[in-house]
């Protein structure tokens, strides 16, 4: 397969995963206005083989604050074994969960050869990435040459429900969380996910100041951008920007078309879609 893209951002949705999500699953289909119907690894990975497109598979684990188990990081590891032609494998966290976090990180890369840490998310794990009791984790991430992904900005989990199911958002906001992480940990490499609205300037302003800090432009429908982002992403913050779709949430070809649809250069459009992840993730 000739790849043409890498989506840096999806996530199961087969029945194991959806089964694990609890009540969550069923309200975040609702809000993006689709079904719930399961999508097994093998035929995920031939979807992403018709796109010629490769897939960084990612989960989140949040058993601490929501009471559900996730699904252990060997389900993703299995998935890339099987299809390592197009997925990429990145091992979900909990936070507060400290040591045996920190051994799972470490599992993660010597064990199950998985490529990031991620999604983590503020408000679904109620924690502050800057919060010093977590820098062991950073630091174990580190060591062990693994981006981490947080998720920035308002969030679909709990949206459209009065209280929104809890869910803080001042977890998310990229500066202080990330800015401070980025610039504690220089050998860390932060993926901010989404565009990060409210706070897309922010995560532009960090982007533009810690070389270390990556934004991905999933989860947000590229029509919705706002015009800064647009702007930076194509000129001079074209090296660290990157595709990413948030499947199940938006489908890889909404997004293409919709980028396509905004004046982005074409060489910067190559980057964006392939080249800077292929950086990230060190491929030939
Ligand atoms: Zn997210």
């Amino acid at each position: 397969m000739q790849v043409k893209a890498i989506d840096v951002h999806v996530h199961l949705n087969d029945v194991e995963t959806i089964a694990a999500a609890g009540p969550r699953g069923a309200q975040m289909a609702a809000y993006f206005g689709k079904e719930q119907k399961p999508v097994h690894v093998d035929e995920l990975a031939d979807q992403y083989r018709a796109r010629e497109m490769m897939a960084v598979l990612m989960n989140s684990c949040d058993g601490t604050t929501s009471g559900y188990a996730a699904v252990p990081n060997d389900h993703i590891a299995a998935a890339v074994r099987k299809h390592p032609d197009v997925f990429i494998g990145f091992g979900a966290i909990d936070p507060w969960q400290g040591k045996l976090a920190q051994n799972e990180i470490r599992r993660c890369a010597e064990e199950l050869g998985l490529k990031g840490i991620g999604e983590l998310h503020g408000a679904r794990q109620h924690f502050h990435p800057n919060d010093a009791r977590f820098y062991p984790l950073w630091e174990e991430a580190a060591k062990h040459d693994l981006p981490i992904l947080f998720h920035t900005g308002m969030l679909a989990a709990g949206a459209g429900t009065r209280g929104g199911m809890g869910f803080k958002m001042k977890y998310n906001a990229p500066i202080p969380n990330l800015d401070d992480v980025a610039a504690d940990f220089p050998e860390l490499t932060i993926i901010a996910a989404h565009p990060s609205w409210p706070w897309a300037e922010q995560s532009l302003a960090i982007c533009q100041h810690k070389m270390n800090y990556l934004i991905d432009l999933s989860g947000w429908a590229p029509k919705y951008w706002p015009p800064s982002l647009v702007h930076y992403a194509n000129s001079v913050l074209q090296n660290r920007v990157l595709f990413g779709s948030d499947w199940p949430a938006i489908a890889p070809e909404r997004w293409v078309e919709e980028f396509e649809a905004l004046p982005f250069k074409p060489e910067v459009r190559q980057k964006i879609m392939l080249d800077n992840a292929k950086r990230l993730f060190k491929l030939p």
